[in-house]
């Protein structure tokens, strides 16, 4: 068997006939099975699904009772797939059937993992309204933050994917909710991931299951896969820094605007750069230390960049320091701390991003 393609469905009555005519023609030249892992849908999706089985004998059909999570599904599917690759699906057409050849040809031409991309140059999104396509770059931005396995790739939040077998065999896969594919790149063994773009198509029939459920899920999810692959003690690191930074800023804030004499805003200038500086050093040596180049040049390459990144931390700073002493008549050195949470945000974004971006 060279393919095995899981399609998780919950009430795709409507869809499932016409994607499995589809994959029949576009896939008639492979030895493939077709995995429809159905959450004992109300509209019987998994009685229909058996009956295909007669036209189409490459179906195979998992029947799941009292259990309804989509990931979960999907690697109930892999257990019971037999192919050296693993593919995953929708069944709402909104994946397009006739790429799984074109992946299919990635991965026999090296590609261990092959995504179908919705952000890659020809890759499109039909129907979504421009909320949804915000709301699905920032749980982008979210996922290439805080899982740096995902940034190799435009679009890991896609539903659509590919990858050889062996990918996934000794990986611990423990995925809650819609993203398996977050699992895949955070925990699988591969070295050579590619994107393929597609048009993420228009639900014709049925609907859609996201909620707001869906998107708590996202949340624990990321935050889960943060902690066993440990990458969220960069977060708590960095955010330890940032306090004792916080003390080294309202300590020459004070010194210099009251013992100096130095208006409170001409002192916040010397004092943030302290802290940028102080800052600076503990993240380099804690924080960052496995990403770090060798040698002098770089170390004040990543002083610039860490201060370039910084920059906007003195407007920030500022203007949220001088409206609220200002205007609300706010403490100057609890206006600071203010002014400080919002800059600590776009400072860990940007760093992990850029000054100790990953070699
Ligand atoms: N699905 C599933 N179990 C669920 C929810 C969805 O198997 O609890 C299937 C659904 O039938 C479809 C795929 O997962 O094949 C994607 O679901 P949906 O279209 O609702 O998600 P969206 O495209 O809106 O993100
Ligand atoms: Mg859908």
């Amino acid at each position: 068997m060279k393919l095995s393609i899981v399609i998780p469905t919950y009430n795709e009555r409507e869809n499932l006939p016409i994607l499995v005519k589809e994959i029949g023609k576009v896939l008639r030249d492979l030895e493939f099975e077709l995995i429809i892992v159905d959450d004992d849908s109300p509209d019987k999706t998994w009685k229909l699904a058996e009956e295909l089985k007669e036209d189409y004998p490459f179906i195979k059909v998992l029947r799941r009772i009292g259990k309804r999570d989509l990931s979960t599904a999907v690697l109930d599917g892999f257990k019971k797939a037999k192919g050296d690759v693993l593919a995953v699906m929708d069944a709402d057409l909104q994946h397009p059937p006739e790429k799984l050849i074109s992946m299919y040809r990635r991965i026999e031409e090296g590609a261990d993992i092959v995504v179908g991309s919705r952000y890659v140059a020809g890759g499109e999104i039909e129907e979504w309204s421009a909320i949804r396509k915000l709301y699905s770059k920032f749980a982008t931005l979210l996922a290439h933050i805080f899982l740096p396995s995902t940034r190799a790739v435009k679009d890991p939040m896609s539903g659509f994917f590919m990858c050889k077998r062996k990918v996934i065999e000794r990986a611990e896969l423990n995925p809650i909710g819609y993203k398996i594919l977050l699992e895949v790149l955070a925990k699988g063994s591969y070295s050579r991931v590619e994107e393929e773009p597609i048009t993420f198509r228009k639900r014709e029939k049925g609907k859609s299951s996201l909620n707001a459920t869906v998107q708590i899920k996202y949340l624990r999810h990321l935050l889960r896969i943060s902690w066993e692959t440990k990458e969220i003690h960069r977060v708590l690191k960095f955010a330890a820094v940032g306090l004792f930074g916080v003390f080294v800023n309202l300590g020459i804030l004070w010194m210099l605007t009251e013992i100096a004499g130095f208006h409170y805003l001409l002192s916040a200038i010397f004092s943030i750069e302290a802290s940028i500086i102080s800052n600076f050093v503990m993240n380099d040596i804690w924080t960052f230390r496995d990403r770090k180049k060798e040698g002098f040049v770089e170390w004040i390459r990543r002083m610039v960049k860490f201060n370039i990144v910084s920059l906007p931390s003195f407007p920030m700073q500022m203007i949220v320091m001088g409206a609220l002493k200002e205007i609300f008549g706010v403490y100057y050195l609890l206006a600071a701390l203010i002014g400080i949470f919002f800059v600590f945000v776009w400072n860990f974004v940007a760093n992990t991003l850029w000054t100790w971006k990953e070699v």
